[in-house]
C-alpha cells in the first residue's frame, strides 16, 4: 500500500502502511495508539504513550517504521525520532513564528527520570482552552490524540476519577479535588497538591479539568507552568501582554502542573501573581500542584507561598502496599491481562514508591504475555522486571528481613531458627522466606540456609502459605503490611 502520489502524506497514512506490514494483534497492540508528525524536512516523530513503548518500538520494529515512512513519503533515510505524548506541548510548530526566549526562563523543565528523551527548543503552544476540544475516546476506549502539531495540552479520558485508585496515601487531595469540581472557588481555593513524581497529581489535576468539562464549565485553563511561562515571555517578545492577559485571567477555573517550575523566575512570578489574584478575586478555582510544599519552592515570593497557603495544601505520598496492589490489579484489567496474586503481590513488594513504574511493569507484563508468550508467574516476572526491579532486590537482605519480622511478631531469633513447629514460630518464619522470595533474587536453597537450614522444598511450601494467606488472612496480611513498613528504604 502506498501513499507516495496522493498528495502530502498523513500519519494516517504511515500507519495504514504499517498495518499493511505487521499482523493485526501486533498493530492493535503496540501501533494503533501512535501519532505520527512531521517535525522537520526529513524528520518524523513517533509520539508514543509512554517509554515502554518507546523502548519496544525501537527495539524491535524501528526499520520497519523507517520503511513504512519511505513508501508513502518520498524521504530517503528519514530520521525517527520518538516524542512522549505527555511531552506533546513541547513538540515544535512548524513555523517558529515565535521569538526563542533569551533568558533562562524559556527552557523546557528537568523531566527527572526522562530526561533521557531528546531536548528541543521550547516553543509555546497555544493557550490550552479545552472544553469542547476534550478529546473523547474512540469506539474502542483509546484515546485520539488530535492528528497534527497539537495546539492544546489534551485532556487525557484515561485520567478521570473513576480510574483514580484511592488509598490512604492519596484520601485527602481526592477528596479535596471532588469537592472543587462540585463547587468551584467555594470549597478550597486555590487547592495545592505537593507529592513526588509518579504519585498522580497530574492525573487528579485531570479528573477535575475532566470533571469540569463534563458539568460544561465555560474556559477551562489547563496548562503546565513551564507553558505558562514561556507563554509569557513570547507575549512580552511579542509585545502583546494584552492578549496574554485577557487569555489567562478570564479564565473560569486555572489548572496549572508543576508550579514548582516558578523557582526563581521573578519576571514570571509577578505576573503570576497578578493571574493568580484576578481569578481568585472573581471567586473562579484555582489548582495547582507541585513536587514540594509553597515555602520549599526554591525563591518563590513570599506572597505567592502565603497565596498559594490559602485554600488547602494536600499532599499526595507513596501509596501503602494495598493500594500498589489495587493499582496492579486495575491496570492489568484495563489491559485485559490476568495476573494472579502472588505476581500482583510481587510486583507491589518490589515497586513501592511510583506508580508510573507500577504501571510500565504491568505494560510489560502485558508484552510478555501477548507478545512473547510467556506464561505469567513470579519467576517469568522476576526476569522481565530485572532492570525495574533489580536494583531494588539488593536493597533488602535476609537479616533486615528476620529483623523486621522479629519485630512484628515478638519472637527470638532462636526461636525462628529452631525446629519448633508451633504456630506461633511457624507463621512468621514462613513469612520471612516468603518476603526472601518477594525482596531478594537468592534462591529457595539459599533462603532456606538462612532461616535455619531448611530444604528448598520447605521455602516453597512457606512461600505457598503465605501467598494464600495474604488474600484469606487479614491478620497476616496487616503483619506484612507493618513489615513493610520497616522495609521500606
Ligand atoms: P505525577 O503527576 O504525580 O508525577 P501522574 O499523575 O503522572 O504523577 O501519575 C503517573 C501515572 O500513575 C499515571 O499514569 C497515573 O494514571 C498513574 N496513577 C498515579 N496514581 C494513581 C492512582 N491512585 N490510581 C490509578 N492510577 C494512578
Ligand atoms: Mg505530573
Amino acid at each position: 500500500m502506498t501513499h507516495k502520489n496522493a498528495g502530502r502524506p498523513t500519519e494516517d497514512s504511515i500507519k495504514e502502511e504499517i498495518a499493511s506490514r505487521v499482523t493485526r494483534h501486533q498493530y492493535l497492540t503496540w501501533f494503533d495508539k501512535l501519532n505520527f508528525i512531521f517535525t522537520g524536512p526529513n524528520r518524523v516523530s513517533v509520539v508514543v504513550p509512554n517509554k515502554f513503548y518507546h523502548q519496544y518500538l525501537k527495539t524491535r520494529f524501528l526499520t520497519l517504521i523507517n520503511e513504512a515512512v519511505e513508501a508513502v513519503t518520498d524521504l530517503t533515510h528519514p530520521e525517527i525520532e520518538f516524542t512522549l505524548a505527555v511531552d506533546l506541548v513541547s513538540a515544535p510548530r512548524p513555523n517558529g513564528s515565535v521569538k526563542e526566549p533569551d533568558d533562562s526562563e524559556g527552557v523546557e523543565p528537568d523531566r527527572g527520570a526522562d530526561s533521557g528523551w531528546r531536548r528541543r527548543p521550547w516553543h509555546p503552544p497555544e493557550l490550552a482552552t479545552i472544553g469542547a476540544r476534550v478529546p473523547q475516546p474512540a469506539g474502542n476506549g483509546q484515546l485520539e490524540f488530535s492528528a497534527a502539531i497539537p495546539r492544546s495540552i489534551p485532556l487525557n479520558p484515561d485520567y478521570s476519577f473513576e480510574h483514580f485508585i484511592e488509598g490512604p496515601c492519596n484520601r485527602l487531595a481526592l477528596a479535596a479535588c471532588r469537592a472543587v469540581v462540585d463547587q468551584p472557588g467555594t470549597s478550597f481555593n486555590p487547592l495545592f497538591i505537593y507529592g513526588k513524581v509518579g504519585l498522580g497529581k497530574t492525573h487528579l489535576l485531570q479528573a477535575v479539568g475532566l470533571g469540569y468539562a463534563a458539568a460544561g464549565l465555560g474556559r477551562i485553563v489547563y496548562l503546565t507552568c513551564a507553558t505558562f511561562t514561556n507563554d509569557f515571555i513570547a507575549a512580552v517578545n511579542a509585545n502583546d501582554l494584552d492578549r496574554f492577559r485577557k487569555k489567562y485571567r478570564e479564565a473560569d477555573c486555572l489548572l496549572i502542573d508543576d508550579i514548582q517550575f516558578l523557582a526563581k523566575k521573578e519576571r514570571t512570578q509577578e505576573e503570576f501573581f497578578h493571574t493568580f489574584n484576578s481569578i481568585y478575586n472573581q471567586q473562579k478555582q484555582i489548582l495547582l500542584t507541585s513536587d514540594c510544599l509553597p515555602s520549599e519552592i526554591a525563591g518563590l515570593s513570599e506572597r505567592l507561598i502565603s497565596r498559594f497557603k490559602l485554600g488547602l495544601v494536600a499532599q499526595i505520598t507513596a501509596p501503602c502496599l494495598e493500594t500498589r496492589t489495587a493499582i496492579i490489579r486495575r491496570k492489568a484489567d484495563k489491559l485485559g491481562l490476568r495476573i494472579e496474586t502472588d505476581v500482583a503481590e510481587f510486583i507491589a513488594q518490589r515497586i513501592r514508591d511510583n506508580v508510573r513504574e507500577l504501571e510500565g511493569a504491568v505494560l510489560r507484563l502485558h508484552t510478555l504475555v501477548t507478545i512473547e508468550n510467556q506464561p505469567l508467574s513470579v519467576e517469568s516476572a522476576r526476569t522481565a522486571l530485572v532492570d525495574l526491579i533489580g536494583g531494588e532486590a539488593k536493597r533488602v537482605g535476609l537479616a533486615e528481613i528476620q529483623q523486621a519480622v522479629l519485630q512484628e511478631f515478638d519472637i527470638r531469633p532462636a526461636e525462628l531458627h529452631s525446629r519448633k513447629r508451633t504456630r506461633s514460630i511457624v507463621v512468621p518464619r514462613q513469612v520471612c522466606m516468603y518476603l526472601a522470595r518477594m525482596h531478594t533474587d537468592l534462591s529457595l536453597g539459599e533462603i532456606g540456609l538462612f532461616f535455619g537450614g531448611r530444604d528448598h522444598s520447605t521455602v516453597l511450601h512457606a512461600v505457598e502459605k503465605i501467598r494464600v494467606a495474604v488474600s484469606s488472612d487479614p491478620r497476616i496480611r496487616n503483619s506484612l503490611a507493618a513489615i513493610e513498613q520497616h522495609l521500606a528504604p
